[in-house]
């Protein structure tokens, strides 16, 4: 790219005019108010109640409720209303959309059509749409990740319909595809996508925490759900810019790039307001995501430049994760529309922030009453400490698990880095649950000036009200009022993930508190009383997950070892974790994975991890060679000639230390490139995938770095006009001037 391309590329990111793409308008040009068209484009339950047969409803309801297998008549009656609304809106083909373990989704489309008559040789179709189709699909399999449970010959993989989430519409100007969100297994039933696990674990949850709660006096609860309010973190590239740069086209990140003077040292992007072009990509985005029945809530920027967030109303987990998967998508397609391209990799751009994926979780009864919310009863708030107690106990027991589940090589540049909460789990309360707890397990009450108490007849706790007074963007797990945000998901992630661990954790911990909590009640008389005691011997046991402070200091780091939490810095170690059967065994018992699909996704995992280093390094070589150095020759070149024409002898010598300072970096790069390419010739030549990972991590990132470290500074010392790539000034500061 020549410096004419790069300046006519910056011109047009910074004068493309914003686009609007999706007509959401009346028929004055006003923008239509969002309830009229939110969620037309689905067809959940309630479109079904209102188009099935009254049969056919109650009887797909009840499928719902017990899991029974969908009769013939119901597939067929919901087939039938399916496809004539989806053919009322222009669509012509449909597919069973899923979530296979390669992190992203999958669809097979298929017309809506079928042979009716062959007339000599003359077909004929017609608009058509099966029970069967709707229930249940036969992609290939064989091209989906399975971590070896597959043989070839057993290559066939089924898809089934989970109508627990509703049916939608994607749009694209020339067709619309009926989408109907599936699980995805093998022959013998395993598990070969995300979803699968999810379902399987907030049903769990449910049969765990009901009968904890019944203990506890709520004798008529029926039903537990987990509910997920997803915030996601993005950057918004021009696509004039990524088009010139491989690192990011095929890798999701800059793996080379002086970082700009201008970063975000000054705060001033947080919140800032937001640049009119990234404005009309966020209508549009957002009325794509309205029609989908995505209830997206918040926009605003982040705090890197060109860094933006997106945060939904929070709906029941199982939607809110196809929601936030499609999310993902709707972003990129919207956005490339608009001449942008949008980076969900957790660290595009080093020196600056990356980005996450903020999952505020909690749970549910079927009265739809919050558990982890403080209430206004002695009942709700004895409640609301022993499922807290229950959490945190889940949390301190399976944190190894939890940083697995989370456990990305994009996420590794972010975990522990300055922006986001570190590789260590901890829990944070805020100073008055803290204080609460401590006076629980030191069997005292808070005095009464402090907090109301309230008297529960035997003994006393204190009122609980919300928490305002204080957050701690530092932890990786922080209590905020009434729910559970962690926070150290990574922004590319599939959030069915970590939900699955942790409600599998909290479902085992349900469990065990049964058991603790039954013997605790054979001691004492009064229930209440009981319940308390459980708290006491529960936040005791799980103390040490507890940290207020600081979770980016080093003294943390310390602590968290004194402590002897599980330190895993990087993907490595915690995939380590999955491996582990102790620690993995309270997923085969709450029967969220069976120990053939754990060691599955294990291996992909670690696939997974290998193919993307691979491809990075691939791509930086390449890079190096075909970019940075011929720039730095080019350079070179210039510096003798300008060295010769000097005359002046003070000019000569100035010049001279200039030149040696770029001979000493052009030096640099080569020899860092030659160690780098020597270096992974040889990891390469290992077979043992354990050894290549620790290989990578070991030996081959620090090279790698050591590379980079040599190309940036060189580009700083090379003349604009031949550095062949945009710079990260360039690409980050492009919307803040527009
Ligand atoms: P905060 O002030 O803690 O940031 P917000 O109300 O802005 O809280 O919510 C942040 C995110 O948390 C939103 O996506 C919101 O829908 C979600 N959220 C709120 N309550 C719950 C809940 N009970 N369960 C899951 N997510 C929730
Ligand atoms: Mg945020």
């Amino acid at each position: 790219m020549s410096i004419h391309d790069r300046t006519s590329a910056f011109k047009t990111a910074v004068t493309t005019p914003a686009k609007k793409i999706i007509q959401l308008k009346d028929e004055h040009g006003r923008e239509k108010p969002i309830s009229e068209y939110f969620g037309c484009m689905t067809f959940g339950l309630s479109q079904m109640r209102e188009k099935l047969p009254k049969e056919a409803y109650t009887s797909l309801l009840k499928t719902l409720e017990n899991g029974k297998k969908l009769n013939k008549e119901t597939s067929e009656a919901a087939a039938l209303a399916i496809k004539e609304w989806a053919v009322s809106k222009g669509v012509t083909h449909f597919c069973h959309w899923f979530q296979p373990m390669t992190g992203s989704t999958a669809e097979k489309h298929d017309a809506f059509i079928s042979i009716q008559h062959a007339y000599h040789s003359e077909l004929s179709v017609i608009e058509r749409f099966t029970g069967s189709q709707l229930i249940q699909g036969e992609p290939d399999a064989s091209s989906f990740p399975s971590g070896g449970m597959r043989s070839t010959f057993e290559a066939r993989g089924y898809t089934a319909w989970d109508p627990s989430s509703p049916i939608f519409i994607v749009e694209d100007e020339q067709e619309k595809t009926l989408c109907i969100p599936t699980v995805f297994f093998g022959y013998h039933g395993q598990a070969l996508d995300n979803k699968t696990p999810l379902l399987r674990s907030v049903e769990s949850i449910s049969d765990a925490g009901c009968e904890f709660l019944k203990l506890i006096g709520d004798i008529d609860v029926k039903k537990i759900s987990c509910t997920l309010g997803a915030e996601q973190e993005y950057f918004l590239i021009d696509r004039a810019f990524v088009a010139q740069r491989p690192d990011i086209y095929m890798t999701g990140r800059t793996l080379l790039g002086a970082t700009s003077a201008r970063g975000q040292q000054l705060e001033d992007h947080y919140f800032g307001s937001i640049p009119s072009r990234v404005k009309n990509f966020m209508q549009d985005s957002e009325g794509e995501l309205f029609k989908l029945g995505i209830p997206v809530k918040t926009r605003h920027n982040e705090v890197a430049p060109s860094q933006f967030e997106l945060a939904p109303i929070f709906e029941d987990v199982n939607i809110a994760a196809d929601h936030n998967t499609l999310t993902m998508e709707v972003l990129k397609r919207v956005a490339l529309k608009h001449g942008f391209v949008c980076l969900l990799h957790e660290k595009p751009f080093s020196g600056i922030n990356g980005s996450g994926k903020h999952n505020n979780w909690s749970i549910a009864n079927d009265k739809g009453e919050n558990l982890l919310e403080p209430g206004h009863t002695p009942h709700q708030n004895l409640r609301f400490l022993a499922v807290l107690a229950v959490v945190l106990k889940a949390v301190h027991d399976h944190s190894d698990m939890l940083r697995a589940s989370i456990a990305a090589p994009g996420n590794d540049h972010r975990l522990g880095a300055n922006e986001a909460p570190p590789a260590i789990i901890s829990a944070f309360l805020g100073s008055m649950l803290e204080e609460i707890l401590n006076s629980i397990e030191a069997g005292k009450v808070l005095k009464a000036s402090e907090q109301q108490l309230i008297d529960l007849g035997v003994s006393k706790i204190p009122n609980i009200s919300k928490d305002y007074t204080d957050r701690n963007r530092t932890s990786p797990f922080a209590f905020t009022g009434n729910k559970f945000e962690f926070r150290a998901v990574g922004s590319s992630a599939n959030v069915a993930v970590p939900m699955t661990i942790l409600n599998a954790a909290v479902a085992y911990s349900f469990k065990q508190a049964a058991v603790t909590l039954k013997d605790i009640m054979k001691t004492k008389a009064n229930r209440d009383e009981a319940v308390l005691e459980f708290i006491r011997q529960s936040v005791k046991e799980s103390k040490n997950i507890r940290f207020d402070g600081n979770g980016y200091s080093e003294e943390w780091k310390v602590e968290a070892k004194k402590r002897g939490l599980p330190i895993l810095n990087t993907t490595v170690d915690a995939l380590a974790v999955m491996a582990d059967k102790k620690a993995t065994a309270f997923l085969v018992e709450t029967k969220v994975f069976s120990a053939e699909e754990l060691a599955s996704r294990y291996h992909i995992n670690v696939e997974r991890y290998i193919k993307t280093l691979d491809l990075e390094h691939d791509t930086m070589i390449e890079m190096v060679q075909s970019f940075v150095i011929p720039a730095l020759e080019k350079q070179l070149l210039t510096f003798e000639h300008t060295q010769k024409a000097i005359e002046n002898e003070a000019l000569k010598k100035a010049n001279g230390r200039r030149k040696s300072e770029f001979e000493k970096t052009f030096v640099e790069v080569l020899t860092s490139l030659e160690e780098f390419s020597e270096k992974v010739n040889l990891a390469r030549q290992k077979h043992n995938e354990e050894e290549r990972m620790k290989e990578i991590v070991t030996v081959l990132q620090p090279a790698a770095e050591k590379l980079r470290k040599a190309c940036d500074y060189a580009e700083t010392l090379v003349a604009n006009d031949l550095w062949p790539l945009p710079k990260y000034r360039e690409m980050l500061l492009a919307n803040s001037l527009t």
